[in-house]
Order: C-alpha cells, then structure tokens, then sequence
C-alpha cells in the first residue's frame, strides 16, 4: 500500500521567497523600522505604505521570477515585513508594501489594453475622472463547523463568488479515524462567522488615458476604465489628479450582470500603488482636468 505522505508548513520555493523577502528589507528598511513609532504618532494611522522600488526588488532571487504572480508574491512580503517589523517595534500598527518604480518596459497606455493583458502588471499614467465611495469586501471569510466546532478560513477574491469549503475536513478526518473509510456524505455543517470574517475596504474609481503633456494634449480615442483600490489608498485620490497607476489587468462582469448570466467581460485594473506625476503644479492640474472636461464635452456633442 502506498504510504500517504501529509506537507506540512510552507514549501521550499516559498521559504525561498520568504527568506529573499527577508533579505530585502532587513538591507532596504532596517534604518526606517527604527522611525515607524515617530511616522505613526505623526500620521495617527494604523496602517502604513512601505513603497517596495522595483529595480531594488529584482536583485533579490527568486523575486523577479515571483512576480508571474504578483498578487501572491505582494501577501509574502505583506507577511514577512510585518512579521520583521513586529520583532523590532512592539508597537500596534500594519505596513502595507506596495510596489512602485515599474521598468519604462512596464508601461503601458490604457486605450492599448487587451483581453490577453488578463493577470499581467503595468504602469499607467493617466487621470482619476471619477472617484465612488468607500465600500468593503469580505478578504478572508471565516467559517465555522457546527458538528465538531473546528473554525475554517477561506481567502476571498473582490467581486467574486464566496468560496466555501464543500465539506469539513476534520470532521472527515474523525470519521476516517473512527471507521477506517471516508463517510458517504460530505460531513460536518459550515456556517459562515460574520463577525469573524476578516473585512477590508475598497474604492472604485474611473481612470481616463489624458495627462497634460505638450507634445500630446488629447488623446485619441479617449479611454476610460474603471480601477480598485484597497485599504490605505482609499480616500486618497480626487477627481482631476493627474497619477502614475502601477496595476494588474484583471476581468469583471458587466454591470448589474454576473459570471453566470453573461459571458461577457470588461478589464478593470486592480491597484498595486498610486505614485504623483511629477512636474505637474497642483493650479494647472485642477485648470488641465477642467480643460479636459470641456474637451470629452465637445467630442459627446460630435455624436
Ligand atoms: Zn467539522
């Protein structure tokens, strides 16, 4: 009989990115973990952006090769730094790291954006035309078995079906224990714990391919998409601010439909981080987005 073999802990690629993540920030951020209690009592916020430079990121194998999966290489930094961060201030607080400084091979214009862009990351820069309010979601669901009291939890994804195990796996396990078979019905009942789902907040905004440049002062055709962001983003952006935008191209029903309903999709950009377009004057911007206005306004009325 083949022997069962159980993994336990993380693999060995991942303590390789842990440890490079480890690496990286021990070199990088060691002087800056000593100010975080000064910088915390100054922002009075719970939550701080740790911006990650892409250039420095790259020198530290397997980083850049992680990066086929930006998302889950950005949740083991996410880890590593505040696991590093707690062991040398014993303060409450969250660090948020948020990679910038994409490559120039890196950035992209969003009227060029396609279906096969699907999971990639690029840089755009562009203007923020509309700013919704702040909402949240559900970031790890947290369910609970009525049948043996064991408590589950499932990360989500935003706008996406709830995942829920299909059954109890130690509830299985005891039955496996007990009678030596699995039990014909899926067993144990899970129950979804409200209050014990892990929440974070999320803004979507709309995105328009315009920034003030003379050598291109409209653009043709003008584009719009719309863009997420999650936690201490939220609220930091208005409308008419000019921004450099590093973001995964991910895909979203349409509106009022679902992933059931309706095959068809629209790209939305997932925020990575938001950086300022330089050399552009706070006056002009506000004078560029209100020439901007009147701009999408004639092009409605050619219609
Ligand atoms: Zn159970």
């Amino acid at each position: 009989m083949p022997s069962r073999t159980r993994t336990t802990g993380p693999s060995r690629s991942l303590i390789e990115l842990m440890n490079a993540y480890g690496k990286y920030f021990e070199t990088e951020f060691k002087s800056h973990f000593a100010s975080l209690p000064e910088e915390l009592n100054e922002s009075r916020d719970a939550v701080l952006s740790v911006p990650m430079k892409y250039s420095d990121l790259v020198k530290y194998d397997p980083i850049a090769e992680s990066f086929e999966n930006v998302l889950s290489s950005i949740e083991v930094a996410n880890t590593v730094l505040n696991d590093r961060s707690r062991e040398l201030n014993p303060v409450e607080y969250r660090l948020r790291p948020r990679l910038v400084d994409l490559p120039e091979s890196r950035q992209r214009t969003l009227e060029s954006l396609r279906m096969r862009d699907r999971g990639k990351f690029f840089s755009f820069e562009c203007m923020v035309s509309d700013v919704q309010i702040v909402m949240g979601y559900i970031k790890t669901a947290a369910y609970h078995c009525k049948d043996c009291g064991v408590d589950v939890k499932v990360p989500q994804k935003i706008a996406r079906q709830r995942k829920k195990p299909r059954f109890c796996k130690s509830c299985f396990d005891i039955a496996i224990e007990k009678d030596g078979t699995p039990p014909p019905i899926p067993p144990g009942w899970l129950e979804l714990d409200v209050e014990e789902c892990e929440y974070e907040d999320i803004q979507y905004l709309k995105l328009t391919n315009w920034v003030p440049r003379p050598e291109k002062p409209a653009p043709d055709p003008i584009t719009h998409i719309n863009a997420v962001m999650d936690d201490e983003l939220v609220s930091t952006l208005k409308e008419g601010q000019f921004v450099k935008v590093n973001a995964i191209v991910e895909i979203d029903h349409l509106p009022g439909r679902d992933y059931v309903k309706d095959t068809r999709r629209v790209l939305v950009l997932r925020i990575l981080s938001v950086e300022e377009i330089q050399g552009l004057e706070y006056s002009t911007r506000e004078e560029m987005a209100e020439k901007f206005r009147m701009l999408e306004a004639e092009d409605e009325d050619d219609y």
